[in-house]
């Protein structure tokens, strides 16, 4: 298959030029103003469209067991929903149980994948540590393509790792050559406003903001890099939300430590107010950790996009049915976490952000992108439009409107967070690994489609 894009502006974080593409096979061969197309080759007129590198989407939960429960939306209609918003490679969490292998886990994860629509990775979460798990991370990170490994400070029923074991394992993932994720909220903090607020007789879902201030994100965020300084371990915060933590990072980049931050387009765009509404089931829709915040700290993070000091978007992609969340109306420590994004995060950062002149096209490139790529290791294969590097490319439409709504979306879930938002600036057509998949308004992806993406050690 043979694709020729021609008349479009291509643009990567480095810089915009009009040129024209073309594709043979799944790779992109040759850019330039004089390239001579090939006779079998389709032709695609880009005119008045940017041209630009697949989106990276570097944390989702598809098809995620959580007790007795599981993400609504799988590999296969959430690699669709990831492709109609320009997102080509996701890069999803396998969550080992505490005493259970990380391989035999990440087999598990591997063969739910295997009908994924869109290209796709894994971080592991270390739910637990001894000389086993480091062996298994080892051979993780050696033969299975991971480069990053998730921890977290609060859940302590759950997936939290004790300070103890959380210091072994940055350094075996330092040893490794990998990089450290952290969820980082002090669960102390968090417990004791949590039984507070019930003791109170605050039940209502406003009590999982009131329960999560910023105030024990920071102090988290704070906590871990000093872990990774002592361990000189390279760190990248998930879905950091607040000023707090943003200081914290800002301050240990400026002494030169490597430490990263992502943001998600919820936090980039919905207030806290959300969790106020009257009726409990609206409110429980948007029941999410770290919850969505204050319009201080939404601008917070806009400045840290913008500056350079928070590199990825994310989506944090997590659907439970209203059903789902309906569990947890007579006590908000029960509602299952998570919301919707694959879709819409590219539409949100561009829409919040390019629009309103807060970042440049070639920084939109960069968050939702090629800066993902380069921190996980998959630059300049992915993130960039350029020979030589894979053809997972979007046609995006800088001025075309896009409404979301529930009646029209590709979750399995029959709400939205973002119900009635209308944004500008959205994908026309995507090409995944040299094919088209997303093209007049309707996904073609077939299940499978999708390819698993190694990453290497650095
Ligand atoms: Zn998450």
């Amino acid at each position: 298959m043979k694709l020729f894009i021609y008349n479009g502006t291509v643009v990567n974080a480095n810089g915009s030029e009009k040129t024209d593409v073309l594709i043979e096979d799944s790779i992109i061969t040759k850019i330039g103003i004089d390239i001579v197309e090939p006779d079998d080759c389709k032709k695609i007129n880009a005119d008045g469209l940017l041209v630009i590198p697949g989106g990276i989407d570097p944390h989702t939960h598809l098809e995620m067991p959580m007790g007795d429960l599981r993400t609504a939306d799988g590999f296969e209609n959430g690699g669709r929903a990831a492709l109609s918003g320009g997102t080509t490679t996701i890069i999803d969490f396998v969550n080992p149980v505490r005493g259970q292998s990380f391989l035999h886990t990440f087999d598990q994860w591997l063969e739910r994948a295997q009908k994924a629509t869109c290209n796709y990775s894994f971080h592991v979460t270390v739910t637990w540590f001894d000389q086993s798990v480091a062996d298994e991370m080892r051979i993780l990170a050696e033969e299975k393509g991971v480069n990053s490994f998730k921890h977290f400070t609060t859940y302590r029923d759950t997936i939290m790792l004790d300070p103890d074991s959380m210091l072994q394992s940055f350094e075996q993932v330092k040893e490794l050559g990998c990089l450290c994720t952290v969820h980082a909220e002090n669960d102390e903090i968090i417990t004791f406003l949590q039984r507070k607020l019930l003791s109170q007789g605050i039940t209502h879902p406003r009590g999982h903001v009131l329960s999560r201030p910023p105030i024990a994100e920071g102090e988290a965020t704070h906590r871990v890099i000093a872990i990774a300084k002592v361990v000189e371990v390279p760190l990248y915060i998930v879905h950091l939300s607040c000023a707090d933590a943003l200081r914290a990072v800002v301050s240990a980049q400026q002494k030169g430590q490597e430490v990263y931050a992502e943001s998600l387009c919820g936090h980039l765009l919905l207030d806290e107010s959300v969790y106020f509404a009257k009726e409990r089931e609206v409110a429980a829709r948007y029941v999410m950790t770290p919850p969505y915040r204050t319009q201080e700290h939404r601008d917070a993070l806009w400045d840290g996009l913008a500056s350079g000091a928070i590199q990825t978007t994310a989506s944090d992609n997590c659907t439970f049915t209203q059903e789902n969340r309906n569990r947890g109306l007579d006590d908000f420590t029960k509602i299952p976490n998570g919301s919707p994004g694959i879709e819409d995060r590219m539409r949100i950062i561009w829409d919040q952000g390019v629009r309103t002149n807060k970042l440049t096209p070639e920084q939109f490139v960069a968050v939702t992108s090629t800066n993902a790529a380069k921190i996980f290791n998959i630059y300049p294969r992915k993130g960039l439009i350029a020979p030589g590097a894979d053809a997972d490319i979007v046609l995006w439409a800088p001025t075309k409107q896009h409404r979301v709504s529930a009646q029209t979306h590709l979750h399995a879930i029959d709400y939205s967070v973002f119900e009635g938002f209308t944004f500008t600036g959205t994908p026309l057509l995507t090409i995944l690994n040299g094919e088209i998949v997303f093209e007049n308004s309707e996904v073609t992806a077939r299940p499978g489609q999708g390819q698993y993406i190694q990453r290497p050690q650095f």
